[in-house]
């Protein structure tokens, strides 16, 4: 009987520890409008990220990630799902999700993985499928944010957490890691930063950086969009004329200016930090802003001048990503889990930063379609592996769930990216759908459906039938719209046909 029993707890042992082995711990990192082009691993990079580049080097770099739908709710939600828009209903940022739908989280947490979420969630409703949460209420702000807590279903606990957003999301990440978590269980934790969205507050960390850098123009910053379909014009988010003095850019106005838009939330944002944190970044931004308001500028000078202003604090927050990505994966090492955890770092879409004299997301052209994505998984990707395989947000849910060994449900339209991640095909699909919902809406982008290639790219915007179509390895600043030339017919005809068979895959409704 004793042998019996030792028998049985040696058996006991070994199969836990095969299970562990098989049972990876997954950080999946989602950021808040990351452009690859402020990612020092993709090429052309305005800035050096680092601690981003760490998981690069260690994994696989994604160089033809796009998503399905270029705005922040929508594609967190067909992360989540593995659905397009129109089947998980968050078709625009005003849609509530149902969280109850099958999700990569809550099919690992059924099936006995540990699941965290930290940081931004912004669905309206509560997160479900996780053990643990605590979020940012909302947006979130960026000093003296707002968290949300639950643990184990209880009810949300509301409280203002001193500090920077990025800092604070990562300590709660590494307290959860360190003191929270049940350390025999493997565990998903997604670690969700809200920067750098707009209004691209620094932390005070990063503050003094980029004082004295000027940074290139992009081509395309003057703009006049002739030769492109109407919506290209008929935007509101161009840096010249619809960035906000105070809340975009930082200038507060002269006293007695009656507040417009956004600027009505600007005092709000920078009443909540603490007077350490006020006196640093009036020594920051006031000498410069004194500077701007002598200097009068005007027409294309002051969009120059606002382009700059515009980047540094963008750059500022993505280099506070960096610093607190970095921070998170040197826990991971010093506490011997970085063997047996894969790590994912992606952007909810790309952003324009200064391209056709934007900011902002929503079209379909390259600067926002496009995502960073880095996937590091230890003695399974080799190190600094790329990929040119044509990967959507809508593929991430398979794949964790791949990657951990469980069966994704038939309802879910993505593909998993393991095989391409162990190195056994350099393909996943040759044309992939688009679709844009949110108008009438902020910055008056026209709704739009269309397909990419690995070469070219169409887009309908269909409410007012007008085409583009686009040449982006002969054209990569979409310039020039082809659309009915007649070079080109045979190329347009087979990506409508391409449109056609993909509404019908993904079961798109008529529109
Ligand atoms: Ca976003």
């Amino acid at each position: 009987m004793k042998k019996y029993f030792l028998l049985c707890s040696l058996l006991l042992v070994i199969g836990c520890q095969t299970y562990k082995q098989k049972s990876p711990n997954i950080v999946f990192f989602l950021v808040d409008d990351h452009a690859f082009k402020a990612l020092s691993a993709y090429e052309g990079s305005l800035i050096e990220t680092p601690n981003l580049d760490r998981i690069a080097n260690s994994g696989m770099r994604f160089d033809a990630a796009c998503v399905t739908n270029a705005i922040c709710a929508p594609s967190r939600t067909v992360i989540l799902t593995g659905t397009h828009s129109h089947i998980n209903g968050v078709v625009d940022n005003g849609s509530r999700f149902d969280s109850t739908q099958p999700t990569f989280p809550l099919l690992m947490q059924e099936a006995g993985y540990q699941t965290a979420l930290i940081g931004k969630w912004h669905l309206k409703s509560n997160p479900v499928g996780f053990d643990y949460w605590d979020i940012l209420n909302g947006q979130g702000q960026y000093y003296a944010p707002e968290f949300m807590k639950s643990v184990d279903g209880s009810e949300p606990v509301k409280r203002i957490l001193e500090g920077y957003c990025t800092d604070l999301t990562t300590d709660l990440t590494i307290d959860w890691l360190g003191e929270k978590r049940n350390k025999d269980k493997p565990f998903l934790l997604l670690c969700h930063h809200k920067a750098p969205h707009r209004s691209w507050m620094p932390g005070p960390n990063q503050l003094e950086l980029f004082a004295d850098t000027e940074f290139p123009e992009p081509e395309t910053l003057f703009d006049d969009w002739k030769g492109r379909a109407s919506p290209a014009s008929t935007q509101e988010m161009t840096i010249s004329d619809h960035m906000y003095l105070w809340h975009d850019l930082m200038v507060p106005p002269e006293e007695g200016t009656t507040l417009e838009g956004p600027d009505k939330w600007a005092q709000v944002n920078l009443d909540r930090m603490s007077d350490l944190q006020r006196t640093a970044w009036d020594e920051t931004f006031n000498p410069e802003n004194d500077a701007f308001i002598k200097s009068d500028l005007k027409g294309d000078d002051l969009t120059r001048w606002k382009y700059q202003r515009y980047m540094k604090n963008y750059l500022r927050c993505i280099k506070g990503i960096d610093e607190n990505v970095g921070r998170l994966l040197d826990y991971l090492e010093e506490n011997d889990l970085n063997e047996n955890t894969i790590v994912v770092y992606m952007s909810d879409q790309g952003f324009f930063l200064g391209e056709h004299g934007w900011y902002d997301k929503r079209f379909m052209y390259e600067p926002c379609l496009r995502i960073p994505l880095l996937i590091s998984w230890p003695g399974i990707i080799d190190n600094g592996s790329t990929t040119e395989a044509l990967v959507q947000n809508l593929d991430l849910a398979q794949t964790i769930l791949a990657m951990a060994g469980i069966d994704a449900p038939t309802l879910m339209q993505g593909e998993s990216l393991v095989p391409i991640l162990k190195g056994e095909t350099q393909t996943c699909r040759d044309a992939l759908y688009y679709h844009y919902y949110e108008f009438p809406g902020v910055h008056n982008v026209q709704r739009h459906e269309g397909v990419r290639t690995n070469q070219y790219k169409i887009i309908h915007y269909y409410e007012i039938d007008e085409w583009e179509l686009f040449d982006f390895k002969t054209d990569p600043t979409e310039m020039k719209n082809l659309y009915n030339d007649p070079q080109y017919a045979d190329v347009q005809n087979d990506l409508k046909r391409k449109l056609d068979s993909l509404k019908i895959k993904y079961e798109v409704p008529r529109t």
